[in-house]
């Protein structure tokens, strides 16, 4: 199957791309000077571009197909719904099939009583039905004021209002005014980074203890709720030390919040179980999910949320919800994906077979002379690039630009591989296969020789 000669030629599109069609997180003059890359189709874990080059995708999209790429049964459960009822609302006392099976499936595979799905188009939107929801379910118990959220620094918690205030980024709080009020960052578990003289296991403790910190300087009495990523995604695949995540439970057991897992990455069988929140060993209230939840065939995300704040939220009208909440499509969608990702034991694929063999190869890369370490969890990776692993040191005023590249060097070699400062990293589609990792991690390896000669001629290692 080819499509590239069914649309214009590549620079007739690039030129009216760059004229007409404003990029997320993209500088626009930058992409017309260069032009965007073309992708016109794609099967398994490879994408066509409109130049005909075959492309390895190793981010599944954003973190999203987990399914890879061309399932024929998600096209046509699509086609099905549209023509039987392309569009309803939930509002009102109203419902449908698709929306009512999803749920009920949801509420089947989420662990514990995380038994009731909030619908939202999107990661972002679900976040900020999660700000609404647990502030006004401490409000409804009579605690208006237990309206804090505690979240970390270079978390992603998405781009609306709400999930960028929720989220750590500063580039994104420097534009638009944010955070929101109420909303409260500690320091992220990045042991590689801010970890010190300390060892991983003691850094892991101090970082989860700054949790405790800040809800007894906040007040247990103002804190609503503290949301993470079980591992950050977009912050760089930050993988926290073993240590971390039993003191923040033992934490949040002590203090009466509520617990967002933001699973929008992790779940879905990321990293290797259905959600990140079971690989960590942790208990949440409430989980954002998106990405996965559709292997992003149809825009869809949502909140499942549990027993008790379901049943408080319930007894009141929330004066929420959007358009799309629930869509037929999107939900018909969704739910053929999950019957593949079960039917076909992908999970089972991430847990035994790609899982084990990227995490042997990805390891390996650590030996290379530019790599500091190798962190892999499920399908889920990063590797550090320094010029001194022994003592983690950075490119100081050239931070950021030899990720960066590196992904150039990956573009080059028909390898999607993303750079987050100078972290690589890597979130394929569940169901590559080792010989496609093979591949992945050949790319990856010449992308690495190809920048570390270029920084070295250019006297950045040191
Ligand atoms: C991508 C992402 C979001 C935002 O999802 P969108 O669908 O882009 O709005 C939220 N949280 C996490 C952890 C994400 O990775």
């Amino acid at each position: 199957m080819n499509m590239i000669t069914n649309h214009l030629p590549t620079a007739e599109l690039q030129a009216l791309d760059a004229a007409h069609h404003m990029h997320p997180f993209s500088n626009q003059d930058e992409l017309a000077e260069r032009g965007a890359r073309i992708i016109t189709s794609a099967s398994g874990v490879t994408l066509t571009d409109s130049e005909g080059n075959q492309i390895l995708d190793a981010m599944a999209g954003l973190w999203c197909v987990n399914i890879g790429y061309g399932r024929d049964e998600l096209a046509d459960v699509a086609a099905r719904q549209m023509r039987e009822l392309p569009y309803y609302n939930t509002f009102f006392m109203t419902s449908h099939a698709p929306v009512i099976a999803l749920s009920a499936k949801l509420a089947e595979l989420a662990p514990g009583d995380l038994n009731h799905v909030f619908y939202a188009g999107s990661g972002s939107e679900a976040n900020d039905t999660n700000i609404r929801m647990v502030r006004h379910y401490w409000s409804a118990k009579g605690k208006p004021d237990k309206n804090v959220i505690i979240s970390r620094q270079n978390a992603y918690h998405g781009s609306t209002l709400g999930g960028a205030s929720l989220g750590g980024m500063i580039p994104m709080h420097q534009q638009g005014g944010l955070p929101i009020p109420d909303v409260h960052h500690i320091p992220q578990p990045n042991w590689w980074s801010e970890g010190g003289d300390m060892s991983p296991e003691e850094f892991g403790l101090a970082r989860a203890q700054e949790l405790e910190k800040a809800i007894l300087e906040i007040g247990e009495d103002r804190v609503a709720a503290f949301i993470a990523e079980p591992v950050q995604g977009a912050g760089g695949v930050i993988v926290p030390p073993e240590s971390y995540y039993p003191e923040i439970q033992r934490i949040c057991d002590k203090y009466e919040i509520l617990l967002i897992a933001d699973e929008v990455i992790c779940g879905f069988g990321r990293t290797g179980n259905w959600f990140g929140s079971q690989t960590v060993g942790w208990t949440p209230h409430i989980m954002t999910i998106a990405k996965g939840l559709s292997s992003g065939y149809a825009p869809i995300g949502g909140s499942i949320v549990c027993d008790e704040v379901a049943k408080v939220v319930g007894a009141t009208e929330f004066n929420h919800g959007y358009t799309y909440s629930g869509h037929p499509v999107a939900a018909a969608v969704a739910l053929e994906n999950l019957r593949i990702l079960e039917e076909e034991d992908v999970i089972g694929h991430v847990r035994n077979v790609a899982g084990p063999h990227l995490k042997k190869k990805w390891q390996a890369l650590a030996d290379h002379p530019l790599v500091g370490e190798a962190n892999l969890v499920g399908m889920m990776g990063s590797i550090t690039l320094t010029p001194n692993k022994a003592t983690r040191a950075t490119f100081g005023e050239h931070a950021g630009s030899v990720g960066y590249k590196c992904r150039e060097h990956c573009f080059a070699n028909n390898l999607v591989m993303r750079h987050v400062g100078d972290r690589m990293i890597i979130s394929p589609p569940l169901v590559i296969t080792p010989e496609e990792i093979d591949t992945l991690i050949e790319r990856a390896t010449r992308a690495l020789d190809l920048t570390y000669e270029q920084i070295k001629a250019e006297g950045l290692m040191g």
